[in-house]
């Protein structure tokens, strides 16, 4: 059939400017021509509804609406990067490696692009699924607006896996961020604060012709997968740029912390010069043998490095010190601001920290300070303008008594911290520790907020977490704002929680210094809040990573009567006070007290495996081989240094099944 030729003619003609125009940035036809083929081609695809194909340039152009984004999990997760900022940082970074690693370690450096991060999918060429982030386990089907972006291909070209993940930064450049704002202005509204929050809120809209509409730029620099036949990230980097994706040449190869800082001290300076926002940039050990054996902490990977550009800094006046009591009955002094613009928001507060801190700062109201906005949400006072202080201005002094209850302070030895100790009286500390219990990583209760916990203790109808699950429909109808469905949201949510396993009841408790993971060791290890509250400090201290300080709190905890009778209650209304029966049967106590090392390329199972075998059945996972190692599994292509340290050390290195025949 003649129009099927042509349609094929058509759909690789205009992919192929497409890839000049916004890949390569070397455009081969002008607009004009490219608007007529393409309505060309919309007509011809309009009369050969039998000839659709998803990949088809015409798709770009959106119109799919998605009203909620189904939430998928990352088939592997998506990290968060350490961060450095000196020399010295990057340093002890090549330190901690050269123990982990043998050989020589060759180092990418690549710009840090600051937009929204996305992986994509590709199964046989074409592009299949686009996922948010999201919290890095999980993230947003995003893939309807993300085939509108121009530079990410919908079909590949080259020689490409079969199935592959990328990933990548959603950009929005200068250019486009402007244009789109003098047409916001144009019509009477708000302008974009930022490019970055313009690129990230882009991919949430739910309509997918306004996201085509963005000037929006996708730029990819690492490929998820085990079988890509790619040794180093560099390789990654080209591979990707020849099979069609955006991937900025800017990137270099360093043998050196200094050739690295040398990229870090250009880009620097020049970022400016960039047509996309840049943050710092991104060094990655490039052997990607090596990253399999540097693995992961639980944030972020141990063989890439952040290094941040020094941020942004404005001076504005300091108003106020007013402060804070954290459900802990933590103080925490938070510098009050004359509203100024930072780095595209408007800064009202800032966190000083502790005492300390305003003493070494000797910041005083009425200053003009520095305020410098780093990696957290709240920004930071960095230092005082002396030449602007007005005369015989007062020294700050820290409050000694609660803001919200009046009790005496009390500071321990060598904690920076100021604390309240009226825990069972002081609002904002009841307030707080049910706020905690209700929260997404503890109890996750759905229905109810933290502004309801508060309106339910000031109307006194809850003063702790137990008492939550006795709250009926009734009691709560009558509050503000409280519709019936609600309320009768709120009672099933509270319900609900009590299929939330241990672990996470364990960390809602909100002992102090039972943060997430302290909760999954200790649950792991006593398998029931009845055994953890029968611990004693020797006992406590000798499960994994559970030093003198949790040690204490927990001993603490479970010796206040109120917590034990609060404990009991929650008993009682059938919440996970112990781990589950599928739990308990994935584990064994085979391996416990050894510690094991990884090394290699494992066949019958993955690395990943290796480690959920070694933890669930009580052994502990281990990064560099010490005299203290227990055993070393060794895949293929275990490095010799580390094979000489094994042997130096007499520690016995097994296979991978000889490890799987000790379970
Ligand atoms: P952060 O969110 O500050 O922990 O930084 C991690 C994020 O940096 C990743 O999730 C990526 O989205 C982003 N990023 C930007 N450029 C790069 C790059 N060249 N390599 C790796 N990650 C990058
Ligand atoms: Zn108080």
């Amino acid at each position: 059939m003649k129009e099927k030729e042509q349609i094929l003619k058509l759909r690789k003609e205009l992919s192929q400017h497409n890839h000049s125009y916004y890949v390569l940035d070397k455009p081969t036809i002008t607009d004009f021509e490219f608007d007529i083929k393409l309505k060309q081609l919309q007509v011809l695809e309009i009369n050969y509804p039998q000839l659709f194909d998803s990949s088809s340039p015409t798709q770009r152009v959106g119109g799919e609406v998605t009203k909620n984004f189904e939430t998928i999990v990352h088939t592997q997760r998506m990290y968060s990067l350490d961060n450095s900022y000196s020399k010295e940082d990057l340093m002890d970074w090549e330190v901690r490696l050269r123990k982990m690693v043998d050989g020589p370690i060759e180092f990418t450096c690549e710009l840090k692009y600051d937009g929204a991060s996305i992986s994509l999918t590709y199964e046989n060429g074409l592009l299949v699924q686009a996922l948010t982030r999201g919290d890095g386990t999980q993230g947003d089907n995003v893939t309807a607006n993300i085939k509108t972006i121009k530079s990410v291909p919908l079909k590949l070209r080259g020689n490409y896996p079969s199935k592959f993940e990328i990933r990548g930064e959603i950009v929005l450049p200068f250019v486009g961020f402007r244009a789109l704002n003098e047409e916001k202005i144009a019509a009477g509204e708000e302008p974009y604060k930022n490019p970055r929050n313009t690129a990230s809120g882009s991919l949430k809209l739910q309509d997918s012709t306004e996201v085509a509409r963005r000037p929006l730029e996708c730029l990819l620099y690492s490929i998820v997968g085990e079988n890509t036949g790619i040794k180093t990230q560099f390789d990654n980097l080209e591979k990707a740029r020849s099979w069609g994706f955006k991937v900025p040449s800017v990137a270099k190869i360093s043998n050196s912390i200094d050739d690295v800082l040398e990229f870090v001290n250009y880009w620097d300076v020049h970022r400016h010069e960039l047509p996309y926002e840049t943050d710092g940039i991104v060094v990655k050990v490039n052997s990607l043998f090596q990253q399999a054996e540097l693995g992961f902490t639980a944030k972020a990977p141990r063989w890439a490095m952040a290094y941040k550009f020094k941020s942004e800094q404005v001076s504005t006046r300091l108003e106020n010190i007013s402060y804070q009591v954290g459900r802990t009955g933590a103080i925490t002094p938070v510098a009050i601001l004359k509203p100024v613009e930072l780095a595209g928001t408007i800064v009202k507060r800032a966190s000083l920290h502790n005492a300390d801190q305003i003493e070494k700062l000797d910041v005083r109201t009425g200053d003009w300070v520095y305020v410098e906005k780093g990696g957290e949400i709240i920004p930071k006072i960095m230092g005082v303008d002396l030449s602007r202080r007005v005369q015989d201005s007062d020294k700050s002094f820290y409050i000694n008594s609660c803001p919200e209850c009046k009790s005496t302070l009390v500071r321990k030895d060598g904690e920076a911290q100021h604390y309240c100790p009226n825990d069972m009286g002081c609002l904002p500390q009841i307030i707080g520790r049910i706020q905690h219990y209700i929260s997404r990583k503890a109890l996750d209760i759905e229905g109810l907020g933290g502004e309801t916990v508060a309106l339910l203790v000031n109307e006194g109808l809850i003063r702790d977490y137990a008492d939550l699950y006795e709250l009926t429909t009734d009691q709560i109808i009558h509050l503000d704002r409280m519709a019936s469905k609600s309320a009768d949201n709120l009672v099933n949510g509270v319900q609900a929680s009590k299929q939330v396993s241990f672990e996470r009841v364990l960390f809602g408790l909100g002992i102090r210094y039972v943060g997430e993971t302290v909760a999954k060791k200790l649950a792991k290890h006593y398998k029931s809040i009845q055994a953890l509250s029968e611990a004693t400090l020797e006992d406590l201290e000798t499960v994994d990573e559970i030093g003198i300080k949790i040690a204490e709190s927990v001993v603490t905890f479970f010796k206040n009567e109120i917590n034990i009778r609060i404990v009991s209650r929650l008993m009682l209304y059938g919440v996970q006070l112990e781990l589950s029966k599928e739990v308990l049967l994935n584990q064994t106590a085979k391996l416990q007290g050894q510690r094991f090392v990884i090394s290699g390329i494992f066949e019958i199972v993955s690395r990943n495996e290796l480690k959920e075998l070694i933890d669930s059945n009580g052994g502990k996972v281990v990064s560099s081989i010490s005299a203290k190692t227990s055993f070393i599994v060794a895949g293929l292509n275990m490095g010799p240094s580390k094979r000489s340290k094994a042997d130096s050390l007499k520690v016995p290195i097994i296979t991978e099944q000889q490890f799987l025949d000790m379970l």
